[in-house]
């Protein structure tokens, strides 16, 4: 057997990742009798103590519905959701706090972008997607081409996990309407070139939808400068609560789209007769919205700021170097996805093994790792495999931890494979 180098706690980059694990306490338990080695960070990230203290404040001393204006606690209470907004304005540099909607997370901010473009799409109409994409970048184009008699269209990707640019290229044509794509790949890691695909489907007039999900928690967006018309994320992944994501868009898109739900705060006024829409962001806000969700990730993007962010990012960087490393050491273990650009992800398969049975194998030694299809059958069929096993790195993890991942696998591959 390969024997592995002991790694410390300490990160190459001088980062005190120590230090930085005791801002999560789930991290510091048992699982089956061993310690936590949370690697399934692109399916759910943890939360530091500033998310679950912003929230627990918020409930213990300003709650009440936002917006209503009546009382004190209600001024609180919207002076702490208005404030939430502003940090995701500033986090993506939007322009405009009116450009920031709040949805439940990235999968009902497409629907939401995909009903709003409805009006816009004739029958033969195009929407071009990627083959990488996650099905919420997916169905919501399906169920629009469904109404509209549009068409999802999906370009290429190289077996490396890159986009193929060349498909791209000769499927952007005369009757696409829309471009939908990822800016990294959840079962790849893969991290696209959104500004090269943002920039050539603009100069055909093409309006462009990004998925954001995955890039979030490793890079900071910047909206004005990617130039996409819609760019979508969900707080869970970023270190933030469940149950609240942003839809980012362009205001005149976002003025002209119709809204998606009706129902109390989107309107301005209602009557039999008549009834018209709120301003923005609120004609998209239908009902009372979730208050101490988006406070929470706003203190979420409060506590990343307040990281060194490049050391974080060099960091995982040196985590994926280090597993990419060992994975020749557990014989007939394969990395699917090898772009050259990726953030910390490696999905990966074992010869002899199925992938589910790697995750459970894994849990029994504490360790959590995701294994299946990563909702992303389509590119599952590409590389012809039902499933993959997925480790998903966030800065907190050590290289500790990948050294324990790789010698559980050599000795899962040594008994069973
Ligand atoms: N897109 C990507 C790339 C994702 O990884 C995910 C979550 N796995 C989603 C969309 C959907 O996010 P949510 O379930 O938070 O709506």
């Amino acid at each position: 057997m390969t024997t592995l180098s002991v790694a410390s706690n300490q990160s190459p980059t001088g980062l005190d990742i120590h230090a930085i694990r005791q801002d999560f306490p789930i991290l510091a338990q048992q699982v089956n009798g061993k310690p936590l080695v949370y690697l399934d960070n692109g399916a759910s990230a943890q939360k530091p103590v500033a998310v679950l203290d912003a929230m627990e404040r918020y409930y213990r001393e300003m709650h009440s519905n936002v917006h209503r204006g009546a009382h004190t606690l209600g001024d609180r209470a919207t002076v702490a959701f208005e404030g939430a907004r502003e940090t995701v304005r500033a986090f993506l540099n939007a322009a405009s706090t009116r450009q920031i909607i709040w949805t439940r997370g990235t999968t009902e901010a497409i629907n939401l972008v995909a009903n709003g473009l409805a009006p816009r799409l004739r029958a033969g109409d195009e929407i071009l997607v990627s083959r990488m994409e996650h099905h919420a970048n997916i169905v919501p184009w399906q169920m629009l081409a469904e109404r509209t008699g549009a068409k999802v269209v999906p370009f290429g990707i190289t077996p490396e996990g890159e986009l193929d640019l060349e498909s791209f290229d000769q499927l952007l044509g005369e009757r696409t309407r829309i471009l939908a794509v990822t800016h990294v790949s959840n079962a790849l890691g893969t991290v696209n070139p959104i500004r090269e695909l943002v920039a050539k489907a603009k100069a055909a007039g093409v309006i462009t939808v990004v998925d954001g999900a995955q890039a979030v928690p490793h890079y900071q967006p910047d909206v004005q400068a990617l130039d996409c018309d819609f760019y979508a994320f969900s707080s869970h992944k970023l270190f933030g609560p469940t149950g609240i994501g942003v839809l980012y868009g362009k205001e005149d898109l976002l003025n002209e789209m119709p809204p998606w739900q009706g129902g109390g705060e989107m309107i301005e006024r209602v009557s039999f007769e008549r009834t018209t829409w709120n301003v923005l962001p609120y004609k998209f806000e239908a009902g009372t919205p979730a208050i101490a969700e988006a406070v929470g990730l706003g203190a979420a993007i409060d506590y990343l700021s307040s990281l060194d962010r490049p050391a974080l990012e060099a960091a995982e960087a040196d985590l994926l170097t280090r597993a990419n490393q060992l994975v020749e050491t557990v014989p007939g273990m394969s990395v699917i996805g090898t772009a050259r650009n990726k953030v910390p992800v490696i999905s990966f398969k074992i010869e002899g093994l199925h992938p589910s049975d790697i995750g459970t194998l894994l849990d029994q030694q504490g360790i959590a790792i995701r294994t299946g299809h990563h909702c992303a059958m389509p590119l599952m069929d590409f590389y012809g495999v039902p499933g993959t096993a997925r480790a998903s790195f966030a800065f907190y993890n050590t290289q500790d931890e990948v050294d324990q991942l790789f010698t559980a696998l050599q000795k899962i591959q040594r008994l069973f494979a």
